[in-house]
C-alpha cells in the first residue's frame, strides 16, 4: 500500500493497533487515509480536533448470540452484529450481510466505507452496517424465517426510524427483509415502516429499490462516458457475480445500448458473445437459487469457465459487483491489456489496493464502490422520505431522482478532485468530498 502522509501514518498506526486482524476494516481506512494528505495540508484542524481519529472508531459496536432451531429440532447457533459507526449526518444507515465469512472486520470495513458513501449521496444519513455469519445457502424457507426472527429478537432494542435504519447485503433480499420486518412489529407493536429499507411494494417499499444499486452503478458510468463525450452504445461490458447488484448493472447497460458477454457466480462465469440473456439469468438466480453453470444448458453456445476470475474477457468496461477484493493487480493487468477504459465498483471494495494502483498509473477512469454503489442507500432514503410522507412514488419519479443524485456524485467526485489537485482521480475526489462534510458536521456537534 503507498506512504501515507506523516501525521496520517500516526493515526494509520493506531488503527491497526487497536483493531488487531481487522485485515478488511485496515484496507478501507488507509484507503480513505491515502487520499487525505492534501486535505490535511490546507486544513490542519481536522487532525488538531481529533476528527479523523473519531472517525476511524465506530460509535458504537453491538455483538450478540443467535439462537434458533433447525428443521431436524437442533439448537444452531449464530454471532449477530451491527456496527453503528456514525451518526453526524443522520441515523445510521447500511445493510445487514448475512454470508459464513462475515465478523468484525467485515461489517467495520462496510459501515466505514458506508459513512463517506452516504454522505456523498447529500441524503440525511449516517454510516453503519451489521450482519451475521449465518449461510442461508441450502437452508428452507422456515429456517431462513426462524433466523431473521432470532435476529431482529436482539437487534429491535437498538434500531428504529431516528436512530438506525437497517436494510438488505449479500444474503439479505426481500425474503428476509420481511422476516426482520414482522418481528420487529411483533415485538414492539409498531408499524414503524422507516426502520427498515428495502421492503416489499405493497407494504411500505420503495419502487426502484431493487434495482437501485446496480442501475445507478451504470448511470455513473453513463455520467464518466459523457464527460469523454462519448455513451454506452455498443460498448463490450463485463460484469462479475450475478446476484442483485450484477443483475441490474446487466439491465441498465443493455437498456442504454452496451453489450454485456460474461458474468459470473462463486463458482465460476460464463461467456456469451451473443450478449447475457438476462430472462435466463435471473430465472436461475431468482427463482431457482441455482449456479450460473446452468446457463449453458439454455444456451449452449455460451461457454461455462470453472474458475471465478471474469477478468481474462476482454472488454470495454469492468463492473466488478460481486464481492471484496475480487479484483487483483494480476487482473486489473489482463483488462489494461485487453483494452479496457472505465472500472466501475458495484460491490463494495471489490478491486485492490494494487488492481486499483495500476489503474491510475494506466489512465484507466476508476470509479470507487463509495460513489459508483451509492444508488442503493440513496434510494433507500428515497424509501425512508415516502415512508414519513405516507406517499409512494411512480417508477418514472423514483428512476429520475436516482439518475439526478448519480449525476450529483460524479459532478461531485469531479470538483473535488480537481481542487484538491487530482482532476480525473474519482477515487480522491469522493474519499475529499465524503470525509469534508462529515469532517465538518462532526466539529459544528462537539467533542461527542
Ligand atoms: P448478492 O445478491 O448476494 O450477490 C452476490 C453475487 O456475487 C452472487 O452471485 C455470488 O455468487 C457472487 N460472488 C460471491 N463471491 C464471489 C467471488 N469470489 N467471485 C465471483 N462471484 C462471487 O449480493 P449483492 O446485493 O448483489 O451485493 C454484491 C456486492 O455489492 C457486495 O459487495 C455488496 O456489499 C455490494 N452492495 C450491495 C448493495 C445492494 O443494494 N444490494 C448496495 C451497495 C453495495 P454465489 O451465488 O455463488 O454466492
Amino acid at each position: 500500500m503507498p506512504a501515507l502522509d506523516e501525521k496520517l501514518a500516526v493515526l494509520y498506526e493506531e488503527v491497526l493497533q487497536r483493531n488487531p486482524g481487522e485485515n478488511e476494516f485496515h484496507q478501507a481506512v488507509h484507503e480513505v487515509l491515502d487520499s487525505l494528505g492534501p486535505v490535511v495540508a490546507k486544513h490542519p484542524h481536522y487532525v488538531d480536533a481529533g476528527v479523523i481519529r473519531r472517525l476511524c472508531e465506530p460509535e458504537r459496536q453491538i455483538i450478540f448470540r443467535v439462537p434458533w432451531v433447525d428443521d431436524q429440532g437442533q439448537v444452531q447457533m449464530n454471532r449477530g452484529f451491527r456496527v453503528e459507526f456514525n451518526s453526524a449526518l443522520g441515523p445510521y444507515k447500511g445493510g445487514l450481510r448475512f454470508h459464513p465469512s462475515v465478523y468484525l472486520g467485515i461489517v467495520k470495513f462496510l459501515g466505514y466505507e458506508q459513512i463517506f458513501k452516504n454522505a456523498l449521496t447529500g441524503m440525511p444519513i449516517g454510516g453503519g452496517k451489521g450482519g451475521s455469519d449465518f449461510d442461508p445457502k441450502g437452508r428452507s424457507e422456515g429456517e431462513v424465517m426462524r433466523f431473521c426472527q432470532a435476529f431482529m429478537t436482539e437487534l429491535y432494542r437498538h434500531i428504529g426510524e431516528y436512530t438506525d435504519v437497517p436494510a438488505g447485503d449479500v444474503g439479505v433480499g426481500g425474503r428476509e427483509i420481511g422476516y426482520l420486518f414482522g418481528q420487529y412489529k411483533k415485538i414492539t407493536n409498531r408499524y414503524e415502516s422507516g426502520v427498515l429499507t428495502g421492503k416489499g411494494l405493497a407494504w411500505g417499499g420503495s419502487r426502484v429499490r431493487t434495482e437501485a444499486t446496480g442501475f445507478g452503478t451504470v448511470f455513473f458510468v453513463d455520467e464518466i462516458l459523457k464527460a469523454r463525450g462519448d455513451d454506452l452504445d455498443g460498448k463490450r461490458v463485463v460484469v462479475s457475480g450475478s446476484g442483485n447488484v450484477a443483475i441490474y448493472a446487466i439491465a441498465k447497460v443493455q437498456q442504454l445500448g452496451g453489450t454485456v458477454v460474461a458474468c459470473s457466480d462463486s463458482g465460476g462465469f460464463i461467456v456469451d458473445e451473443k450478449g447475457i440473456d438476462l430472462a435466463t439469468v435471473k430465472e436461475i438466480k431468482e427463482v431457482h437459487r441455482g449456479r450460473i453453470s446452468d446457463y449453458v444448458e439454455r444456451h449452449p453456445h455460451a461457454q461455462y469457465v470453472d474458475h471465478t476470475s471474469v477478468w481474462s474477457v476482454p472488454c470495454d468496461i469492468a463492473l466488478p459487483c460481486a464481492t471484496q477484493n475480487e479484483l487483483n493487480g494480476t487482473d486489473a493487468g489482463l483488462l489494461i491489456a485487453n483494452g479496457c477504459s472505465i472500472v466501475a465498483e458495484g460491490a463494495n471494495m471489490p478491486c485492490t489496493p494494487d488492481a486499483v494502483k495500476r489503474f491510475e498509473e494506466n489512465g484507466i477512469a476508476f470509479a470507487p464502490g463509495k460513489a459508483a454503489n451509492a444508488g442503493g442507500v440513496a434510494t433507500s432514503a428515497l424509501e425512508m422520505q415516502q415512508n414519513a410522507s405516507r406517499d409512494s412514488w411512480t417508477f418514472k419519479h423514483t428512476e429520475d431522482r436516482l439518475a439526478e443524485i448519480m449525476r450529483g456524485i460524479h459532478e461531485r467526485c469531479l470538483a473535488t478532485a480537481d481542487e484538491y489537485g487530482s482532476p480525473g482521480n474519482y477515487a480522491a475526489g469522493a474519499n475529499i468530498a465524503g470525509f469534508t462534510q462529515v469532517a465538518d458536521a462532526m466539529i459544528a456537534q462537539g467533542v461527542i
